[in-house]
This record gives structure tokens, sequence and C-alpha cells, in this order.
């Protein structure tokens, strides 16, 4: 085959997209599967997905010039292993190179994060400086600029869920108090409604219309905890686009109306804030786009990153 067709999956919690892209990026095939968790169930997994893509396309596996996976979790791309994704249940993984032998393509990891900011860029249009705010269960952003990924020096870049917002504040599963993902995640909400139960963002908005005044609550708690990480961003970065994804963004336009609403609350008081458009610069990431698995196959070709260890010997 004459065109070097490329893979991205991204390997989340619930499902595996996988997508076959050309040399300009655009997507000839996909395919959905469950994620179940556990190592050996991630591997056959991805295996299966490489050759569903290989079938659709009536070509063979060997056919594809590179694989590249979007994971959560800690990601060493030079190594090729992910560990500490906890809601896959793998503690470490060599998965570049256990799925490299299962396929015999080279594979290659990105963080989920970085992976669908990249996508979004790419999908999207976007050109210049562009941030991807994941709002899942937890917070972390993603940065391309002029099409590369801004990684950092050892890859840490967009830990935003991470940034300390109130010393005193609550506790973090990072170990730390008052963490910005404490206010604005999928997991802030769930203390802030724990009737809302394990997924609290598909039960918000009926409990809110059914007259819930704890959902409520919890919905401006959430709105100003959102306002509040975009309000960093664009001080941080200074984003053309603040492309927001993440399970959160299913709340929809209310919710994406109440942050507006929020940020323009903000401007009336401050002719500073007002200055910096917050809200023109928000796009919401369309449902259903494969943001994270197009943009681990672009990624794919980046060089390897070094680690934080060896990153500090320098
Ligand atoms: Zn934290």
């Amino acid at each position: 085959m004459n065109t070097p067709l490329r893979i991205g999956m991204d390997i989340g919690g619930t499902k595996t997209e996988a997508v076959a892209i050309d040399a300009a990026g655009d997507v000839l095939a996909t395919t959905l599967l469950p994620t179940h968790s556990g190592v050996a169930a991630v591997l056959a997994t991805a295996q299966l997905a490489v050759e569903q893509l290989a079938s659709a396309l009536g070509c063979a596996v060997s056919d594809f010039a590179s694989v590249g996976v979007g994971i959560p979790g800690q990601i060493n791309r030079d190594a090729g292993e992910v560990q500490l994704a906890y809601n896959l249940r793998i503690e470490h993984l060599a998965l570049a190179a256990r799925l490299g032998e299962r396929t015999g393509l080279p594979v290659s990891l990105e963080n989920d994060v970085n992976a669908a900011a990249l996508g979004a860029a790419h999908l999207l249009g976007l050109d210049g400086t562009v941030v991807y705010l994941n709002l899942g269960t937890g917070l972390a952003n993603g940065l391309v600029v002029d099409g590369e990924l801004q990684r950092g020096a050892c890859g840490v870049s967009g830990e935003i869920g991470h940034l300390p917002i109130d010393p005193l504040g609550r506790p973090c599963p990072c170990g730390q108090r008052g963490c910005l993902e404490t206010a604005a995640s999928g997991a802030a909400l769930r203390t802030y409604w724990p009737a809302g139960g394990e997924h609290p963002g598909r039960s918000l908005l009926p409990a809110i219309d059914a007259g819930d005044s704890d959902a409520s609550a919890a919905f401006e708690h959430l709105v100003r905890g959102t306002a509040t990480a975009l309000r960093m961003l664009v001080l941080l970065l200074d984003p053309h686009t603040i492309v927001v994804g993440g399970g959160l963004r299913l709340l929809g336009p209310r919710f994406f109306d109440a942050v507006a609403t929020r940020l323009d609350e903000w401007a009336r008081e401050s002719p500073f804030i007002a200055e910096l458009h917050i809200g023109a610069r928000l796009r919401p990431l369309p449902e259903g786009s494969p943001a994270a698995a197009v943009g681990a196959a672009l990624a794919a070709n980046d060089p390897a990153q070094k680690s934080c260890a060896d990153a500090a010997k320098r």
C-alpha cells in the first residue's frame, strides 16, 4: 500500500476507540470496542481494534505504518510504558512492546489528554495556541502550539487539576489540599452532591429540574470551579482557543451558558478580566469526536520524551 496509514487509539475506562488515518490526517476507518480492565483485557482489545481496522480497509495489519495509543495514567513515552492507570486496573504495563509483539507494528504511547488536545486542534482546524481542557472525573489540560504538542520538560505540563487554589481546602487524591480538581471535576461534583452517586453528571440536570436544591447548589459550585479553571488557563497560557471536552461537557449548553454567565459577571466587576475575553475563546468538543484517537495517531511521529529522572540529570 502506497499511502502510509497510521492507527490511533484512545483506551478509556469504558471504551476503546481506534481510527486509521491517512497522510493528511483524514479518518478512513473507525472502530469502537468496550474496554475491559486489566492488562490481558486491555492488550487483547487493542490488538482486536488493529485487526478490525485492517479488515474494514481490506488491508493487512502489516500495511499500517504505526500505532499511537492514548491512555490515562503516568506515561513514559521513552520506554513505552504506562503505570498507575487506576480506572483500567493497570499498575504497570510495557504497552508499546507488548502490543508491538502482537501486531508487528511500532507502537508509541501518549497521555490521553495530550492526545485529545492534538486531535482536537487537527479536527477543528485550529491554529495558534490551543488548550484542551478535559473536564472529566479529574481535571487536566493539553497544550498545542502551531500544531505541535507541548509536553514540557518531562511530560508533566497540563496537570492543572493539582494547581493549589486553597491551601486550606478539601483533600485531593494527590495527597495535597485545595487543588483545582477539588472544585472543578466529576470527582468534585460527587463531593458537592453525594446523592448523585457514582456518575452525578448524568442525573444532575434532571434533579435540578425536579427541585433538588442540593443539586442546584452543586451545579453552581461546579460552574464557578470551571470558570476559575478557564480563567487560570487564559492567564497562564493566553490561548487563542480553549476546547472543552471530557464527560462533564455532556451537561451541554445549559452548563456552558452558566459558565459564560459567571465569566460575564466577573468581567462586569473587573475591567481587567473583561479585557481577557475568556468566553469568546471557548469551544466545546463536539460529542462523539474521535479527538484522542486521532491525536494519538498524529503524536506517534513525535520523538520520544525523556523521563523526569533523565531530564533532571541535565
Ligand atoms: Zn491534587
